[in-house]
């Protein structure tokens, strides 16, 4: 069986390093809020050339502590809208609706999955505050109108780039783009901790003090307790293979490409639709790899029955979900449509050339 995602394989390249720093850690008895933890986070302010990196428990905690702190600062209040994309991971609509803020769906652009920048204006009212982008699947997704749109209605630009993190947009790597970021360290993304851990950038020194403070119980200083916060902190264990990891990322990143450039150029199947192959490289890091096709059902079964192992990102939109009940009438066509065509094949570092030209070979005979 090719798998989806080997992620043993991947942390197993590493094994000399990745050991010597559970050990380290281990044996310095020291395990939250320590050196580890300071130096990654300069290492990943580094990486990006951002100001500010704040290691947090999560993804989700990312964004939730970001919003959470522009609640704090006065920049936005409960009942505020933030938008958002229709056919985002959950994660990015629980990050607004748990600080009491709306979500306002906009539609996807159905060749790269993308929010339609585009859609944006028409949704912007007095109560918006901010765009939650999400370079979703490793794509980025940002131009000068966006940037534009932000300044004349003095909105927020959060990136949600827990799946696109070494992705690079006229120079600048995602997570720099907007106003703050939340990353994502969960296992299977592009650099994946041995368990949970997130981030956030952002150039705002206030911003960054605040969202530090908010993570720690709402604290800067010990037993002083500045707002109602919550504990929020990345692990130093974590944050020790996290420096091992962030060292390879950009040469992770390469393979990805080359496996998806062979995807777009060698599958051809009518009954396969690719997602459009950009035209600058360096704006994708290919976190998924994710075809559309009428039966979906079919492919997947047909993939499973040939040794590949496929996956749905994702099988229901937000709108769709129980946790929604309040959404589901709302009529968004284009993020339904993805919903039901979509399938991720299997794309990693440690894929072959031979897995590749396999999947590629299976997918050419489907009928
Ligand atoms: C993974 C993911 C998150 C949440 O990250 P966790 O670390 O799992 O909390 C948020 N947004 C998107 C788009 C994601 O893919």
């Amino acid at each position: 069986m090719i798998k989806f995602l080997d992620i043993q394989k991947i942390n197993l390249q590493y094994q000399a390093e990745i050991e010597e720093a559970l050990i380290r850690v281990y044996r310095s008895g020291w395990y939250l809020q320590g050196e580890e933890n300071k130096i990654f986070e300069k290492s990943l302010s580094t990486f990006l050339n951002v100001p500010n990196a704040i290691g947090v428990g999560n993804g989700l905690d990312a964004l939730r502590l970001i919003l959470r702190a522009y609640i704090e600062l006065g920049f936005m209040q409960e009942g505020d809208e933030i938008i958002v994309p229709a056919n985002t991971y959950i994660a990015s609509l629980l990050a607004i609706t748990d600080n009491n803020l709306i979500p306002i769906m906009v539609e996807p652009n159905i060749n790269n999955f993308n929010i339609d920048i585009t859609k944006i204006k028409e949704k912007i009212s007095s109560k918006t505050k901010g765009i939650m982008l999400v370079h979703l699947y490793g794509q980025i997704v940002f131009d000068e109108n966006l940037i534009n749109l932000a300044e004349k209605f003095n909105l927020k630009i959060i990136e949600d780039n827990a799946q696109a993190i070494g992705a690079e947009w006229k120079g600048k790597r995602s997570g720099t783009l907007g106003d703050a970021a939340g990353f994502s360290f969960y296992p299977g993304k592009n650099l994946g901790a041995l368990g949970d851990g997130g981030a956030v950038t952002c150039k705002d020194e206030t911003l960054a003090k605040t969202i530090r403070a908010i993570a720690n119980y709402g604290s800067s200083e010990k037993y002083i307790n500045q707002y109602k916060g919550l504990n929020s902190r990345l692990d130093e264990i974590q944050a020790a293979i996290l420096q091992v990891k962030l060292k390879y990322i950009d040469a992770e990143n390469e393979r990805r490409r080359k496996i998806a450039k062979r995807y777009c150029t060698e599958i051809k199947n009518p009954l396969i639709i690719l997602p459009n192959y950009p035209i600058h490289e360096l704006e994708h890091v290919w976190h998924l790899y994710v075809i559309r096709t009428k039966n979906r059902r079919r492919l997947q079964d047909y993939l499973t029955k040939n040794e590949i192992q496929t996956l749905i990102h994702y099988p229901i939109p937000p709108h769709h979900q129980e946790a929604y009940k309040e959404y589901q009438d709302f009529s968004l066509p284009i993020s339904e449509q993805i919903h039901q065509e979509v399938i991720s094949l299997p794309i990693s570092p440690v894929l072959s050339e031979k897995e590749v030209s396999e999947i590629i070979k299976n997918l050419n005979c489907y009928e």
